[in-house]
């Protein structure tokens, strides 16, 4: 597995203002968009393209275009739900799955309520939107189910990383495994706290994102 964390000032920026807790939900739903929009740039670096010609006014000129079949993205239930914005302002094109992962409060171990989600996923690239990753068990889950369904790469976008959760997903994806395992992420933090939570952080981005239930 190999992990990129996204060190451009913009994003930093942006991230400084997402984990202020003074941020309000409104500022704080912009913010993820905009972010998100900044890591998937990178994120999509190593997409599948094809090449074609197109016939300008003055000539002929060689591109490319994303190669079929289009692109997976899975926002994870439900705070990648406030991800998904930012990501298909990036990929129209792109289709979207979802998967939901209940965590025990206690135990933090992660067991799945919903899989929306392709049964074939041979040659495809897959986006994962998980705003938190923290001990890593929800994103090693969906990262297997996609494998399963034989995606031909996984690239998760995360806002923030705690250090036991990408150890934990390293194990998990020994950089020999198929597919491909990528993290992109803005920034990689201290470390857990006592009830998963990722220090500093920037608090529950589900609760910061849609409200508190
Ligand atoms: N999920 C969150 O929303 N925040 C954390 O810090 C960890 C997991």
């Amino acid at each position: 597995m190999r992990t990129l964390v996204v060190d451009h000032p913009l994003v930093t920026h942006k991230l400084t203002a997402l984990r202020d807790a003074a941020s309000d939900t409104a500022t704080f739903r912009s913010l993820t968009a905009e972010l998100v929009t900044l890591l998937a740039y990178e994120a999509t670096r190593e997409m599948r393209v094809q090449p074609v010609s197109v016939d300008t006014p003055v000539g002929v000129a060689r591109g490319v275009k994303l190669a079929r079949p289009v692109p997976l993205i899975v926002p994870v239930l439900r705070a990648g739900i406030g991800m998904l914005e930012g990501m298909t302002r990036l990929l129209p094109m792109a289709d979207v799955g979802f998967v939901g992962l209940r965590r025990d409060e206690e135990s933090l171990v992660a067991s799945t309520y919903a899989d929306r989600l392709p049964t074939d996923l041979t040659d495809r690239d897959t986006f994962v939107l998980d705003p938190m990753l923290a001990t890593g068990g929800t994103l090693a889950t969906v990262i297997s189910m996609l494998a399963a369904r034989g995606a031909a790469s996984v690239t998760a976008i995360c806002l923030l990383a705690a250090p036991e959760g990408l150890h934990h997903v390293e194990t998990v994806f020994a950089e020999d495994k198929e597919p491909g395992v990528r993290v992109v992420t803005a920034a990689v933090d201290e470390r857990l706290n006592e009830r998963g939570y990722i220090v500093p952080g920037l608090g529950d981005a589900g609760d910061r994102l849609f409200g508190r239930i």
